[in-house]
């Protein structure tokens, strides 16, 4: 089997829910490895460089990039840059561990390309009013920032054709567990 085909990629709008499924594989799942992604934009409270993500300044990200350190990377929501460094993920896949990236819709479409046998996971609200419901409740962006994301979870939400599976994040355990039964059969 290709090594390849440990490799899940998990997109999805904007508040669905990513990180709380992913907090929630974390932490019944230990066996799966989780990409830990660089990023331009500043921490947030409570975020730990290196954990987290890897804080990079833009020089160092840009370094990066030419020296083809990124599987690959994007700009997201028209202001910072994100990007998943190559060599940890191949290492992960090398040791026979099933390995999560969770990116947007560009660089998912990035590694569809580089890493075909991967399997690709969009994580879908039950509904539009939900997700906006779940953005404004969490509280963390501003009114401008907000405005922002809502306008490319509409751009993510159309392209979920593009994936091999689509979970609907109702209940937050049910998606997890539907998303590491996924990853156990690929
Ligand atoms: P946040 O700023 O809320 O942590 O993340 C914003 C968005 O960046 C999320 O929707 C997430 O999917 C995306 N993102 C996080 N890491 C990466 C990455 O390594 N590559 C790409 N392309 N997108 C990422």
């Amino acid at each position: 089997m290709s090594r390849s085909r440990r490799l899940v990629v998990l997109a999805g709008p904007t508040a669905v829910g990513k990180g709380t499924a992913a907090a929630y594989v974390r932490e019944h799942f230990p066996e799966v490895w989780f990409s830990v992604s660089a990023t331009t934009r500043p921490p947030r409270p409570g975020e730990v460089d290196g954990v987290h993500y890897h804080f990079l300044s833009d020089e160092e990200f840009e370094r990066r990039v030419a020296a083809g350190e990124f599987l690959e990377w994007a700009v997201v929501h028209g202001r910072a840059k994100y990007g998943t460094l190559r060599q940890p993920v191949l290492d992960a896949l090398a040791e026979g561990r099933p390995a999560l990236l969770e990116i947007d819709l560009q660089g998912a479409r990035q590694v569809r390309h580089t890493m075909p046998d991967a399997l690709f996971v969009f994580l879908t609200p039950p509904s539009w009013e939900e997700l906006v419901r779940r953005l404004v409740g969490r509280g963390t962006e501003s009114e401008e920032e907000r405005t922002r994301r809502l306008a490319t979870a509409e751009v993510e939400l159309a392209s979920q054709a593009e994936f091999d599976e689509v979970i609907v994040n109702d209940d937050v355990q049910r998606a997890a567990e539907h998303l590491v039964s996924l990853m156990r059969s690929h």
